[in-house]
């Protein structure tokens, strides 16, 4: 099981009516490294994400998850073993706290309903996980606040910590810094380097600059196709990107 990859495709293909979207794509994640997916809007980032997470179904090609083959697998079966993609914001339930947010992620048994207590885990070492998380999370002095409420890059690391209560072993991050400022990004990229010190991060992001400074690797995609893929020194220079993506 231990593997170099966690996560491997083999010649992951969707196509969409006659449009195929992602082709032939062999996506390699290393154990224990923070991974971009990076590319001009329709490059296919979405789509690959819907793919690992089973929300779309591949027309061709494969999937392995440690080494396991979950092609055919359901999301909620994904996402037990250990594959989770962080929760969209509306996913955080806006009027209640962020302490109740967290410890309802932490009672939310996978593919099953929202409202059942996992037996196994007492009441009182719930709430302790809870409050755990939400340090972790930098969420502190806001435990109390009101989702809704919350300002937006504090809402992102929300949706960390509600992800991070599935005790995900590869986390597909999309988009994490969408819509934010300087220090938020700063923060949220300090808490993903922290994250991903006992575990795998894949994630769809825009900011390249983030990316040169927190990814170990960077899938570049275009028209559905891997364009490059290494470290971003190594990408940056590649001139085909240059003249796909970061040149345009
Ligand atoms: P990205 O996330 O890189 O912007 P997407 O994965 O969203 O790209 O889209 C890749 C291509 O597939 C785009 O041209 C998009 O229009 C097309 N596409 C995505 N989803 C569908 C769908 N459900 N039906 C038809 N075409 C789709």
């Amino acid at each position: 099981m231990a593997g170099e990859h966690i996560l491997e495709t083999q010649d992951l293909t969707k196509e969409f009516t006659g449009f195929v979207a992602v082709r032939k794509v062999n996506l390699r994640v290393r154990r224990h490294t923070i991974h971009a997916l990076i590319g001009p809007n329709g490059a296919g980032k979405t789509t690959v994400f819907n793919l690992l997470t089973k929300f779309l179904r591949p027309t061709a090609g494969q999937i392995l998850y440690n080494g396991n083959d979950i092609t055919q697998s359901k999301p909620a079966a994904v996402a037990r073993s250990g594959m989770v993609r962080s929760f969209q914001i509306s996913a955080v339930f806006p009027h209640l706290s962020v302490r109740e947010n967290v410890r309802i992620a932490l009672q939310r048994p996978l593919g099953t309903s929202f409202h059942f207590w996992k037996p196994e885990r007492s009441l009182e070492s719930l709430h302790a996980r809870a409050e755990q998380l939400i340090d972790d999370v930098g969420l502190t002095q806001f435990r109390t606040a009101i989702a809704g409420e919350l300002p937006y890059g504090r809402k992102r690391a929300l949706e960390i910590a509600t992800t991070l209560a599935l005790e995900p072993e590869l986390m597909l991050l999309d988009e994490p810094m969408a819509g934010m400022g300087g220090e938020d990004i700063t923060r949220i990229a300090e808490l993903i380097q922290t994250v991903a010190k006992n575990r795998t991060v894949l994630m769809v992001e825009h900011n390249l600059s983030v990316v040169a400074w927190l990814c170990d690797t960077i899938t570049v995609l275009q028209r559905g196709e891997i364009l490059a893929e290494g470290p971003y020194t190594e990408v940056s220079q590649n001139p085909a990107v240059i003249e796909a993506y970061i040149g345009t």
